[in-house]
Order: C-alpha cells, then sequence, then structure tokens
C-alpha cells in the first residue's frame, strides 16, 4: 500500500512517503534552532512551527515521491506519545486528509514507529522476532521486548526520570556547550579519557537491580556532573572539559548497552534493535556493536535520518497493519501525550 505519514510529536514536521516496506520520501522540517537559545524544546512554538511547516512538507514529500494526493491508499499519524498540542497539529491535519481525501486513516504509536524504521532500511534482511530494542532520544529510553511489530510489543523498563537526550542535552549546559548538547559532548570527548572520572551509573547497584534491572535513572548523573564542575570552580581549576565530557558520555553508553544485553540474556533472544536520536552518538554505536559480537547479539541499527523524528516509520508502521489485515482508525481519537507503547494502533474500527 502508499502511505503518507504524518509526524509532530516533538519538534520535527516529518512527512513519510512508502509504497509497503520501500521508502518513496522522508520530508523532515524541524524547529530546534527557535528552542536552542531556551536550551531544550518550547511545546507552544514547536506546535506553531508544525501548523506553518506541515503543507509545504507535505508538497515536498509527495513531489519527491512523484506521487498524487489522490493515489494515496492510507494517512497515518502519530497519536502520541508526545507533546499534546504539538501532537494535536498533525492529528488534526491528518483527519482533514483523510476525510477529503475519503482515505483510510491509521492512527499509530510513536514509539512503535521508532521499531518500524528498521523495515525501510534498505538491503537489510527482514526484522526477525523476538527483537529486543532500545531506544534512546529526547523524550524517551525505553528497552522493549518486541514479539511482533503489529501486535504485541512489551515495555520491559524505561528511564524513571531524564531521558538519555535529555541527560546530554542538559549536562551540556552545565559545561557552558550549546543545544542540543548530544552531538557537543560527543564533539568536546573525542580527546577526552572515559575512565578519567568513574560517574555513576543509575539503578545498577544489586540492590536496584531486583526491582529496576531494565529501567534507567540519569538524573543522579547529572547531578554528579554538576558537582564536579562546582567543586572545579570553587578550587578555581579549569573544568577538564574532555575527560569530562568523555567520563559523562561513558556512564550514560554503560548503562544502556549493559541493560539491553541483559534483556537479551534474560529473556534469550540474541537480536537488538536500537532506534532515537541518541544512536548518532558514536560511543554509543561502537560500545553496543563490539559488546554485542562479544555476546553472540545481532544489532541492527537503521540509518540516522530514519532513527530521529521522522513520518517515514509512521507510513511505514501503518503499511505493515495494512498488510496484516487490520482495519483502519475512526476518527475518535485525539493527541495522547502518554500512550503507552502497548497501544500500536488507536482507535482501531470494529467491522460490522
Ligand atoms: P522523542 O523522539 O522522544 O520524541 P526527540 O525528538 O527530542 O524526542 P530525537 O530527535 O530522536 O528525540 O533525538 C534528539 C536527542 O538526541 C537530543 O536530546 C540530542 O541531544 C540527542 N543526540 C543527538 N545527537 C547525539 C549524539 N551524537 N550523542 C548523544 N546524543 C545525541
Ligand atoms: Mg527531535
Ligand atoms: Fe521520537
Amino acid at each position: 500500500p502508499l502511505v503518507l505519514g504524518i509526524e509532530t510529536s516533538c519538534d520535527e514536521t516529518g512527512i513519510g512517503i512508502v509504497r509497503g516496506r520501500t521508502l518513496l520520501s522522508n520530508t523532515i522540517a524541524s524547529s530546534m534552532d527557535e528552542h536552542a537559545r531556551y536550551g531544550g524544546v518550547v511545546p507552544e512554538v514547536a506546535a506553531r512551527a508544525h501548523l506553518e511547516a506541515l503543507q509545504p512538507a507535505i508538497d515536498a514529500a509527495l513531489a519527491e515521491a512523484g506521487v498524487g494526493l489522490h493515489e494515496l491508499d492510507a494517512v497515518a499519524v502519530t497519536s502520541g506519545p508526545g507533546l499534546a498540542g504539538a501532537l494535536m497539529v498533525g492529528v488534526g491535519a491528518a483527519k482533514g486528509l483523510a476525510v477529503s481525501l475519503d482515505k483510510p486513516l491509521y492512527a499509530v504509536n510513536h514509539l512503535v514507529g521508532h521499531i518500524a524504521a528498521d523495515i525501510l532500511t534498505a538491503d537489510s534482511a527482514p526484522l526477525e522476532y523476538p527483537t529486543i530494542a532500545l531506544l534512546v532520544s529526547g523524550g524517551h529510553t525505553s528497552l522493549l521486548h518486541v514479539r511482533d511489530l503489529t501486535t504485541d510489543v512489551e515495555l520491559l523498563g524505561e528511564t524513571m526520570d531524564d531521558a538519555a537526550g535529555e541527560a546530554f542535552d542538559k549536562v551540556a549546559r552545565l559545561l557552558s556547550l550549546p543545544y542540543p548538547g548530544g552531538p557537543e559532548i560527543d564533539r568536546a570527548a573525542v580527546d577526552g579519557d572515559p575512565d578519567a572520572i568513574r560517574f555513576p551509573r543509575g539503578l545498577s547497584r544489586a540492590s536496584d537491580l531486583a526491582a529496576h534491572r531494565y529501567d534507567f535513572s540519569f538524573s543522579g548523573l547529572k547531578t554528579a556532573v554538576a558537582r564536579w564542575v562546582e567543586r572545579c570552580e570553587a578550587d578555581g581549576v579549569e573544568v577538564p572539559l574532555a575527560d569530562v565530557a568523555a567520563s559523562f558520555r561513558e556512564a550514560v553508553v554503560d548503562v544502556l548497552v549493559t541493560k539491553a544485553l541483559a534483556a537479551c540474556a534474560d529473556l534469550g533472544v540474541p537480536r537488538l534493535l536500537l532506534g532515537g536520536g541518541v544512536i548518532a552518538n558514536r560511543r554509543l554505536r561502537e560500545v553496543a556493536l563490539s559488546r554485542a559480537e562479544a555476546a553472540g547479539v545481532t544489532v541492527r541499527i537503521p540509518p540516522l535520518s530514519l532513527c530521529t523524528d521522522n513520518g517515514a516509520m509512521i507510513a511505514a508502521l501503518a503499511a505493515e497493519l495494512i498488510s496484516s489485515g487490520r482495519h483502519p482508525s475512526t476518527l475518535a481519537f485525539g493527541a495522547d501525550s502518554t500512550l503507552p507503547v502497548t497501544e500500536i494502533q488507536i482507535a482501531e474500527a470494529v467491522p460490522a
């Protein structure tokens, strides 16, 4: 099926067009620059930016794919989770488009969409089930057990406080680096020693593991970096930026990879799928690949353009739902900022 997907859960206005498992276009307009001076995404600004960016993005995606609106078999949209106001813009647009074109509409889960991005990864064998999936982005850090993308996604654990990307952004700010912090810290860490400072690995003590084996916590790590910076200032010495950045990054990467591989081992699943904008982190990919290999686990990493928020992954998920015979969504859904990952499709119609 030819599907157009709309993604507006955060600061990226994403329009993607797929034909089945083939990617035809993936247009992304980001309002990131507008948020930079606030040090984080401002929901109201993001929502307005979506409203302005949507129509041009749809036009651009159609042109790039070389298809017309009337050729579409379905429209897909992110219903949640994400910023409520931002989601509402996409949901409203998708409903309007589907009704006016008289096409079926599929409302889907953003987090499951991140996993569906794998489907569009050219030249790779189809995703094998079950797989463990680690989603690390600015808003989420979740460990999932995926038995089937369209029917069975289980949440094993998630962050109890900050998301991993959020931790990168907050620590960058502590180090007087610009937003978004992930790439800045990656750069600053190049010449640093990852073992210079032993920063805490959240929820990794034996006493924590009993109840939080697959959960994450990054706020203690952030505080530890803040204390370190304060101590340098109090002592009147310059903050060793490269070492702090490298040691912080190592702590985040270590805990992400350790917990993901623990899930693979515990559940006997030798497959790990990575997704989300933090996957751009070179050290994370390096450590994940080498430790997984040692553990006999196969790692799949989609290209970065499909790891960060985009509409193609939303269209891909809807195409899978259509191919597996699912009914379209009714119009009885809205934006759900806290939609659980287990709800893959929202408001599926019950046939008479
Ligand atoms: P969500 O996907 O949860 O809705 P989001 O849209 O903010 O949230 P993404 O766009 O997937 O998330 O990722 C953005 C995050 O990725 C930011 O927090 C950014 O700092 C982080 N990031 C980007 N590049 C890197 C990098 N090289 N290393 C670490 N983090 C990075
Ligand atoms: Mg983003
Ligand atoms: Fe996302």
